[in-house]
């Protein structure tokens, strides 16, 4: 089950774990990540008996320097390559034995965690494995060291986290789909570490002011994927801090007033009328500004998330009479492959729980309501003309799509 970061630190903060996953240019594994300060033997004990990877014991200067943990010196390998931060591994020397079982490592593990902890408090070397995160953390460096970290602050505890790679029954790594199908056999929530990249970039990344035809527009980042960053457009007066309003009971609403666009490049950009993106989007910022609060959230997904080239051949079938449903299923893609969860996350970021949504699209709404944010419809008017006919009649019939 993919959840938000602000999920995974709220599950983090109760003491349990998720899952997070890297790269698939990088190490393209899901490690387990917990609190160093909620690490309990049985938190330890599902690590090494199910995760199966080295537990290692991430953390920022401070607590390694409190600790007395250095660096241990590196040559060659993968490791290298990757810069992981190892430092000396250690054992708690008080109420431990000899230091490897789940019971010595999880009180280890809360020492490191600790804030009066001590250099003296550990025998050298031992069986945790600490590892220092990369100054700069996230934003230098995508690892799992700097994603459990970052997550740690988003959870308000130590920036110390327990974390362990997780390796399958034939001994091999778990990756791709191997690790949704475990997440869901131990009822946990994965999340990537670019989205904590990207919840990191958000956070820290002030919008700018774009003047428009229609009025001066501020303009956020929102989130990147390997190919396109999206973006958000309020308007310039109303600022990023839109209270959530709930609905009063005549229906009436404040809430904020929101379009959540796919991109498409001829539609929009061109005015093509083989759709109706140009006008539902000049028709939606119109509406924003003259409310003068909301957001025209714009995610990169063109042609129903298939991309531009393929949204193409789709209309070379179309030309020759198979409306826009049949033409994606014939190419073997979906016939809708459009993910708002970005969209939603930004939202939640906001504060914003509640919006009025301009759109006409069912999936849409029932995207945002799964994600936790409350949904009170608003038709947005577009205009059908002979060009576009056909394609608004095969979303309504056969996509089930409102009409405006
Ligand atoms: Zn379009």
């Amino acid at each position: 089950m993919k959840v938000t970061v602000e999920e995974a630190a709220k599950i983090i903060a109760e003491g349990g774990m998720v899952i997070v996953t890297d790269h698939e240019d990088r190490e393209n594994e899901g490690d387990l990540v917990g609190a160093a300060v909620h690490a309990g033997p049985d938190m330890v004990n599902f690590m090494a008996s199910r995760a199966k990877g080295l537990i290692c014991c991430a953390m920022d200067q401070t607590h390694a320097d409190q600790a007395g943990l250095e660096l241990l010196p590196v040559s060659g390998g993968p490791e290298a390559i990757h810069g992981t931060r190892f430092m000396t591994p250690v054992d708690v020397i008080e109420n431990c034995t000899t230091g490897i079982s789940a019971y010595d490592r999880s009180v280890t593990l809360k020492r490191l965690a600790a804030a009066d902890s001590r250099p003296e408090e550990f025998a050298r070397p031992g069986h945790m494995f600490p590892i220092l995160e990369a100054p700069g953390g996230l934003a230098v460096r995508q690892g799992h060291t700097e994603g459990s970290l970052y997550l740690m602050r988003q959870a308000g505890v130590p920036a110390v986290s327990v974390i362990c790679e997780m390796m399958d029954d034939d001994g091999g790594m778990v990756r791709g789909r191997r690790i949704d199908e475990l997440a869901a056999e131990w009822n946990m929530g994965v999340l990537s570490v670019q989205d904590l990249v990207n919840h990191e970039a958000a956070q820290a990344e002030e919008p700018v002011t774009l003047p428009m035809e229609m009025g001066d527009f501020r303009m956020e980042f929102l989130s990147s994927d390997s190919t396109h960053d999206h973006f958000s457009l309020f308007p310039g007066y109303s600022g990023s801090d839109i209270q959530e309003e709930t609905f009063p009971e005549d229906g009436s609403s404040r809430a904020p007033l929101v379009r959540i666009h796919s991109e498409c490049l001829t539609g929009d950009l061109f005015g093509s009328r083989r759709c109706d993106c140009g006008s539902q989007l000049e028709e939606a910022l119109k509406q924003i500004s003259a409310e003068g609060q909301g957001y025209l959230i714009y995610l990169r997904q063109e042609g129903r998330g298939i991309g531009l080239r393929a949204k193409m051949k789709t209309y070379r079938l179309q030309e020759e009479g198979m409306d826009t449903l049949d033409a994606n299923l014939h190419l073997g893609y979906p016939a809708d492959d459009r993910d708002y969860g970005e969209a939603a996350a930004y939202l939640k970021r906001k504060g914003i729980r509640e919006i009025r949504l301009m759109t006409n699209n069912p999936d849409k709404i029932a995207q945002m309501e799964e994600a936790g944010i409350r949904v009170h419809r608003i038709a947005l008017l577009s205009k059908a003309g002979d060009h576009n006919r056909k394609y608004m009649e095969t979303k309504q019939l056969r996509m089930g799509h409102l009409s405006a």
